[in-house]
């Protein structure tokens, strides 16, 4: 869990994304949260077309008031063994199938795996990582600066399931099945690494049709948004007999931001399968069977009212950009 943040402190931050759906919600939370600083997007291979999700990500951008105040740096295009694995039956575009206005930001030039090194070195050991889709561009960054994990205060990742089932395949969570050598690399690395899994979300990161009622009611150009993008995702969800919508990455950027949504962590040895037969990117988070060193803090527990309420604060706000972070007082 992370330290908590000194009243007034903003984290330099950077979000590692394969945009689509609840990523764009998550980038929300890190654009408009009063304790977010974000210096960077980065795009990594992951849910839908690696174009869509740039473009995806300056529409998220543009939607929150703040186009052209957050550069999108488009890093690894596919895994590092395995190609690309698709989730469009998930998420559709990522973006509610729906024809946003082109944003006129465009990604920058800067690879975001070197982008991602150059702001650990100008933020050492002050800048936070959030990683919420596969971890290909953070394995890449550690094959050139061994070192990274030293630099970078928290590593916040979605990823894995903890002693609990999959949804890509029976055993495996998507983020780390889709690239598994690279998530392997990324938990062993040394990082001061915090993780929330799946199992977490279904527990506790599915937002019911009452409470997506409510954020309809808001009536403000934000929950307009998150209501279009989040459509194909629960309508996927209610066909996997999940009742509602799941946020696993909207939770992992506000258990950052907000650390007193954390109300149990326990620390695990955690580690990836990359050779199994039917279980590639099965996660497993051991307790203490193996006698190994922990790796990770895996968030067990959360104040479940209190990470809606802050949802709906932020979707709730009329206005955008600065005036929206001072007016949220969160
Ligand atoms: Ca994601």
């Amino acid at each position: 869990m992370s330290a908590p943040v000194p009243s007034g402190t903003r984290h330099p931050m950077v979000l590692d994304t394969d945009t689509a759906a609840d990523d764009c919600f998550a980038m929300l939370a890190c654009l408009l949260h009063p304790a977010a600083d974000l210096k960077a997007v980065t795009v990594v291979a992951g849910n839908v077309n690696f174009e869509q999700q740039l473009e995806n990500a300056l529409i998220t951008i543009e939607q929150s008031g703040r186009g052209g105040e957050v550069p999108v740096y488009p890093g690894c295009r596919e895994s590092l063994m395995r190609g690309w694995t698709s989730a469009e039956n998930v998420h559709g575009d990522g973006k509610g199938g729906h024809s946003w206005p082109k944003p006129s930001q465009r990604p920058e030039r800067e690879h975001a795996v070197q982008a991602l090194l150059r702001l650990a070195d100008e933020h050492a050991q002050e800048l936070d990582l959030v990683c919420i889709g596969p971890l290909t561009n953070v394995a890449a960054a550690l094959i050139l600066d061994r070192e990274l994990p030293q630099k970078v205060r928290e590593l916040y990742v979605m990823g894995g399931s903890n002693n609990f089932r999959g949804n890509i395949t029976p055993a495996a969570e998507y983020n780390f099945y889709a690239d598994p050598e690279a998530a392997r690399a990324v938990v062993h690395a040394g990082f001061n690494l915090t993780i929330v899994d799946w199992g977490l979300t279904l527990r506790q990161a599915v937002f019911s049709d009452a409470e997506l009622e409510r954020i309809a009611e808001l009536g403000t150009s934000l929950s307009h948004f998150f209501g279009i993008v989040n459509a194909p995702t629960l309508e996927f969800d209610r066909t996997a007999g999940i009742p509602g919508s799941t946020h696993p990455d909207l939770l992992t950027a506000l258990t950052l931001l907000e650390p007193s949504l954390v109300r149990r962590t326990s620390r695990y040895f955690v580690d990836v399968e990359t050779s199994g037969e039917m279980t590639l990117g099965y996660s497993v988070f051991d307790w203490g069977v193996l006698g190994r060193e922990p790796n990770a803090s895996v968030v067990e527990e959360i104040d479940r009212e209190g990470f809606v309420g802050t949802v709906m604060r932020l979707l709730g706000d009329e206005r955008t950009g600065g005036a929206s972070r001072e007016r949220l007082g969160i």
